[in-house]
């Protein structure tokens, strides 16, 4: 200590005294495991028997919203038991073999085992010459296997596509600017740029725009095709118009499995389209990409691999519990050098330094502190292999055509749109409805299945239509979960419009 005292500090003293709840013994760890590991299974089992969904119940809404901090603690069996109570009965219904809402799965068990096994580790992944960045530099490459991203690209796991899509525009938006957003931002810049998108393109896309500070007014939407894909010639001609004034176009998104309604845009056109124009290409695979692995896609998806960069999520359709997306970027040193904060002359390059290790993933995006949930990734398509997800993707694209073919063969229902595993349909009855009777008739009944418990879809509108929308991400569903489903909307509309 300071001033030479050769007095050393003690041994004792109650501020060092913490309690058992700090210090649980191994068989604690292991009680409280098995409990977790009954509710885990019981879970589970139960799910398909029980409604898909129920709304939360007021009370104990009211109860979570008024409860204050807890001042002091309560046993962990006390806080099981309320999770057990309280939480755990009231899922938003994915997991049960009769959802098909928005785009999201059911839990798969090594999926939720993987989560606890990495929070146990619980290591950041900013990097470091440890295992979960390893796992994470491996997962990474199998994406860009999957996808056929050259050597010189990398992949950084973020927590969704939002987040992968915000990350490649930005470095997009590096290369647009030359570099020069790093020194001045978007200020005083006297060329604008400009981003392209299709009018089914997703929302993400535009708040990714807003806070790279393009603004709304920089988006062009390019109109789609009777099949829900951007139009080539329009695009063509919007970049051409805006290089001919003078503005910079930075990026033009496409998407492989629009969110709407499956659609997949002419992928092998825009990169024609973007090569001509010297123009970023960022395609938007979160929901569709995995479908490269089914023969029916391949065709259609393989130009991602001349795309500049790829959002896809393997917390959809590979099923991984959330959140889990993947950002791919073909020039991986522009990444770096979009988000790095460290010098060129300070990074370190290689795999021979004993702790830093390989160069850090903070580097290449915006995340410091990093969750590991390349383990869940890892697990998953160790378990499964492509060739497993391929059988899985097959199997929700075989009753996604099944829904259709229900749908195509009864006159009460009516097709609006379709793609990869998503149907969307209306219910019209047997006499003529107006328009907007329609739309208010299958929102009404739409409302009614969710809150009904049989089955849950999500809505949608496609072009001023409103449709009841079935993506089917879900390995738990069966054939017979369709035809319930097909029995529950004839019976609710029937419902519904009698009043
Ligand atoms: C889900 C989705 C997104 C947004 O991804 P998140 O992982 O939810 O952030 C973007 N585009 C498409 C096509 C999607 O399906």
């Amino acid at each position: 200590m300071a001033g030479g005292s050769d007095e050393r500090p003690g041994t004792g003293g109650e501020r060092f005294e913490l309690g058992p709840e700090w210090r649980w013994t191994p068989e604690q760890v292991r009680a409280f495991g098995q409990r977790v590991t009954e509710l885990v299974v019981a879970h589970l089992a139960s799910q398909p028997e029980r409604p898909v969904f129920r709304p939360y119940p007021a009370a104990e809404a009211d109860r979570s919203a008024t409860e204050p901090a807890p001042r002091t603690g309560v046993s962990p069996d006390q806080v099981l038991g309320e999770f057990e109570e309280r939480i755990e009965p009231y899922p938003f219904g994915n997991g049960h073999p009769r959802f098909w809402a928005w785009v999201n799965s059911p839990p798969t068990p090594i999926g939720a085992f993987a989560a606890a096994l990495a929070a146990a580790m619980n290591p950041s992944v900013a990097g470091g010459n440890h295992a979960a960045t390893h796992v994470e530099r491996q997962v990474g490459g199998w994406l860009r296997e999957m996808f056929g991203f050259p050597p010189g690209s990398m992949t950084l796991l973020t927590p969704g596509s939002s987040l992968a899509t915000l990350t490649a525009l930005a470095v997009a938006r590096h290369a647009a600017t030359e570099g020069r957003d790093r020194a001045d931002g978007l200020q005083g810049r006297d060329a604008p740029l400009t981003l392209y998108v299709s009018d089914q393109t997703h929302s993400s896309v535009t708040k990714s725009a807003e806070l790279l500070g393009l603004g709304p007014s920089a988006i062009r939407t390019i109109p789609t095709d009777e099949r829900f894909r951007i139009r080539l010639d329009e695009l063509d001609a919007a970049i051409a118009a805006d290089r001919a004034a003078g503005l910079v176009p930075m990026a033009v998104v496409g998407t492989a499995g629009t969110v709407n309604t499956g659609a997949i845009d002419p992928l092998a056109g825009l990169v024609g389209a973007c090569r001509r124009h010297g123009v970023w290409l960022h395609v938007d695979g979160a929901y569709g990409g995995p479908a490269i692995l089914l023969d029916q896609f391949r065709a259609e998806l393989e130009p991602i691999a001349d795309a500049d960069s790829l959002a896809v999520d393997p917390q959809k359709w590979m099923y991984v519990p959330v959140e889990v997306g993947a950002v791919l970027v073909r020039d991986g040193a522009l990444m770096r050098d979009t988000f790095s904060l460290v010098p060129p002359y300070l990074r370190t390059g290689g795999a021979d330094d004993p702790v830093a290790g390989p160069p850090w993933f903070s580097e290449f995006g915006f995340q410091q502190t990093r969750d590991f949930r390349a383990l869940r990734v890892w697990m998953a398509m160790k378990e499964h292999g492509l060739d497993g997800y391929a059988r899985a993707l097959d199997h929700d694209v075989a009753l996604a055509e099944r829904l259709s073919a229900h749908v195509r063969a009864t006159p009460e229902l009516e097709l609006l749109g379709e793609g990869l595993s998503i149907v969307c349909f209306r219910y019209r009855g047997t006499g003529p409805v107006g328009e907007a009777d329609l739309d208010a008739l299958n929102r009404r009944l739409l409302g009614r299945l969710q809150t009904g418990g049989e089955a849950f879809l999500s809505g949608t509108v496609l072009r001023d239509r409103f449709a009841l929308r079935a993506c089917i991400v879900n390995f738990r569903s069966m054939p017979a979960d369709i035809d319930a489903l097909v029995e529950a909307v004839l019976r609710l509309g029937w419902e519904v419009a009698a009043g």
